[in-house]
């Protein structure tokens, strides 16, 4: 007994090989009917037996092609006669008002093209844009929904008469793949020094491999914006290229030709592996082999960040023995957003890269590469990864939340900004954008809310923005449109961020630890004990305040953090201690920094957790000024080496202040002075038992809390959760408390995830 049957199936399932995938089964199940795209996804409407059509919808979630994403299967009501069809048909997508479809994320070469590439025989042969409907650029390529070659950056390109062939052929592997090119009909790559000048020659890769292993500084333009690659062998190259893109510390990203390769360099657990060989190849943070490459790629770090190779370029620029690992770090300067047009390309990093290597497909959208870590810790009993960056290959997936969403848009934070868009139970999340302090980095983030509104089709009805008043994304919300703006406090965004993610409702325990954020109290927050759900929140808890002396200066300069907390602890004893990092600070110095923290004199109250970390970490003398974000916390964890054994505690003490717990930490600043002047201790001993005492002390809030408060949920977030000692144990010494935990593993713990977590304080306040 035959009968007719209607699917729709919703997710990504536009331009990524859906349709001939389904044609395909139906061809092998003899399934009569059709399908086609429209503005939910696709339609299929087939007739065949009830145990034909269920070994057919086991098929299509079992091996629907890799780059599409099936969110549901829902079974329709046929609308055809039975018998009415004599065979199976695709057919012509109807016209799409509005597109509920999602767009596709970058995805790097697959194996049948990587096969191709190397082959002799084949008309792409060393073609470094292959691609196909399983593989390649996406996001980053597309200008507008639908998802079509014209609106894309490959629209320039017309397909000679074979690549035409083989986009329309629905056997066909690249059957519809919008970026089809070959030799003869798409984009070429091009070769020019740092004047601009073009280097002639029919071995573009093999000039630029000679180049590399002469220690040179390459431009590539990869997916989502440029690189700069040098031989990550070479110490001088790296060198070089630590001079003159003024970076001295930071670790730099590598690129490995293979898994094996990174083996070589790094411990890679069956997790990693994983991630790494993922069509979204982020980068992953891999614990060091000792003396496996030079020091100064990834100084005083017990890591190195890895990637595979994601586009076919890469593939060939790795092909030599000499040279199977490439530093690839982002192309831009200091500050500045990475660069992704050719033009911009010559001017911006001329005095850093000695050679170009460009190509004529342009990149529309801008995106970094995504990063991540993975935690490997028996005690932890579960899978731990982390995004530090979401960007390529992610974005721009939603995140499904438990209820359904008004239309927001929410423009995140300062420093590490993401758009967030939402529209039913889907937030939309941005690629990281960056610090839109930067204006160029700023107009990309107004770009980005106005192109994915518009490749989303989503209108949002109400922004929602940080209450910082210095913050630009906050003036902008009101500059930008005449939508009602909902300002939602930094740290209650950070929570409703990890409870959306993990689909809770509320309400919870938020421990938000982070570096800066506008309190209600217009002073600085960062070591918050919430509690609340995305409606609203009490501050239950936050760690004892100090002072930043000279304001954002002791962001820059951890030493002055020191110096408070120094001052907070002895009074104006301070200035006789025997403390490393004061023996460069003059007693006329001194005399001003005790004027400065006892009157607050142009100095800003804060009880931040991250300038916490800074503060102990200059104390240790192991940062005094940082170049980079985060540098003094990252360097006193990096003591641990990735080890997660707990310490003996400092002391600390918790007060009841106006029904507000609070940690003090004068115990454990005494405590650790002693531990410096006295016992000697090294920096490393100190780290971990400072980083113990956080623990144990959070754990201590927590518990207090529950008892007034009742409540069993945690949830951690903030930029300090960066921190993956912290992080770890107090997952599991929570838990060990009877603690329900919950962390961060789909959006950045830092202001990378904050838009999620704006959209749903936004969604549950605004309308009222
Ligand atoms: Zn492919
Ligand atoms: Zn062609
Ligand atoms: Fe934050």
């Amino acid at each position: 007994m035959e009968l007719l049957q209607r699917y729709r199936i919703k997710g990504i399932v536009q331009g990524v090989g859906f349709r001939p995938f389904i044609h395909k089964l139906a061809k092998k199940y003899n399934l009569r009917g059709w399908i086609f795209n429209d503005s939910d996804g696709v339609l299929i409407e087939v007739q065949s037996t009830d145990e034909i059509l269920k070994q057919f919808e086991q098929e299509i979630w079992k091996a629907a092609p890799v780059m599409s994403r099936i969110d549901e299967i829902i079974k329709l009501e046929p609308e055809g006669r039975l018998g009415q069809y004599k065979d199976f048909c695709i057919k012509q997508s109807v016209k799409m008002e509005k597109t509920r479809t999602l767009v596709p994320p970058d995805s790097s070469v697959c194996d049948d093209c990587l096969r191709e590439l190397f082959d002799k025989t084949n008309r792409r042969y060393r073609y470094p844009f292959i691609n196909c409907t399983n593989c390649g650029p996406r996001y980053s390529i597309i200008k507008d929904m639908p998802y079509d070659r014209p609106k894309t950056t490959m629209k320039m390109f017309k397909m000679c008469p074979e690549c035409n062939r083989e986009y329309h052929e629905i056997e066909d592997r690249r059957y519809h793949a919008q970026p089809n090119a070959c030799p003869v009909c798409g984009p070429s790559i091009q070769l020019v020094d740092n004047n601009g000048e073009i280097v002639e020659t029919d071995d573009i890769i093999g000039v630029v491999q000679e180049k590399l292993l002469e220690g040179k500084i390459i431009a590539v333009k990869s997916i989502g914006g440029f690189h700069l690659a040098v031989n990550a062998q070479d110490p001088n190259a790296i060198a070089n290229l630590r001079r003159r893109k003024k970076r001295d510390g930071k670790a730099f990203a590598l690129m490995a030709r293979d898994i094996e390769t990174a083996e070589k360099y790094a411990y890679i657990s069956e997790e990693e592996r994983t991630l790494l060989l993922s069509s979204e190849k982020p980068i992953v943070i891999l614990k060091k082999k000792e003396h496996a490459l030079p020091e100064n790629v990834a100084p005083h770090n017990p890591s190195y960040g890895i990637m595979l190779p994601s586009a076919p370029l890469h593939y060939l620029l790795l092909e030599k023995d000499e040279m199977p690992v490439l530093v690839m770090t982002s192309g831009n300067t200091s500050g500045e957003p990475i660069v992704y047009e050719n033009d911009l390309a010559l001017e911006q990093l001329s005095n850093i890269a000695d050679y170009f290597l460009l190509n004529n497909r342009d990149i529309y959208t801008r995106v970094d590469d995504s990063i991540i870590r993975c935690t490997n810790y028996d005690l932890l009993k579960s899978q731990l990864s982390t995004f530090i960056r979401r960007a390529r290959g992610y974005a721009p997936y939603p995140i499904k939340v438990n209820q359904d969403v008004k239309k927001i848009v929410a423009l995140g934070s300062e420093m590490k900004a993401t758009i967030a868009l939402s529209k039913g139970n889907e937030v939309y999340l941005s690629q990281h954008i960056g610090d839109v302090k930067n204006d160029k980095i700023y107009e990309s983030l107004l770009e980005c809310k106005e192109h994915l509104q518009s490749i989303l089709s989503i209108k949002p009805k109400a922004i929602a923005c940080d209450m910082h008043p210095g913050f630009r994304t906050n003036a902008a919300s009101k500059k930008q449109s005449d939508l009602p703006v909902v300002y939602v406090q930094h740290h209650h965004a950070h929570m409703a961020a990890c409870m959306a993610e993990n689909k809770l409702t509320g309400p919870v325990i938020g421990i938000v630890f982070d570096g800066t954020g506008y309190g209600l109290d217009e002073s600085i927050w960062g070591g918050e004990f919430l509690v609340g759900d995305y409606h609203s929140f009490e501050r239950a808890g936050n760690l004892k305040t100090f002072y930043l002396l000279g304001g954002d200066k002791a962001v820059k300069e951890p030493f002055r953090v020191a110096i408070d907390l120094l001052y907070r602890t002895y009074g104006e004893a301070w200035e006789n201690l025997e403390l490393e990092f004061l023996k460069e600070i003059s007693d006329f110095e001194k005399n001003v920094y005790s004027k400065m923290a006892q009157n607050h004199i142009n100095a800003f109250q804060t009880s931040s957790m991250g300038r916490l970390f800074d503060g102990v970490s200059a104390l240790c003398n192991v940062c005094m000024k940082i170049e980079y974000d985060a540098e003094a916390s990252i360097e006193l964890e990096s003591l641990l080496k990735r080890k997660f054994d707990m310490a003996e505690e400092f002391a600390y003490d918790i007060i009841d202040t106006d029904g507000r717990f609070e940690i003090d930490y004068v115990p454990m600043i005494k405590d650790i002075v002693d531990a410096i002047t006295v016992k000697k201790a090294s920096p490393e001993q100190i780290s971990r038992r400072f980083h113990s005492t956080v623990v144990g002390s959070l754990v201590k809030m927590a518990v207090l809390i529950r008892e007034k408060y009742n409540i069993n949920d945690v949830v951690l977030s903030g930029g300090v959760f960066s921190n993956e000692y912290l992080l770890v144990n107090a997952i599991i010494l929570l838990r060990k408390a009877g603690f329900q935990v919950y962390y961060h593993s789909l959006v950045p713990t830092n202001d990378g995830g904050l838009s999620l977590g704006q959209v749903m304080v936004a969604n549950a306040n605004y309308g009222e």
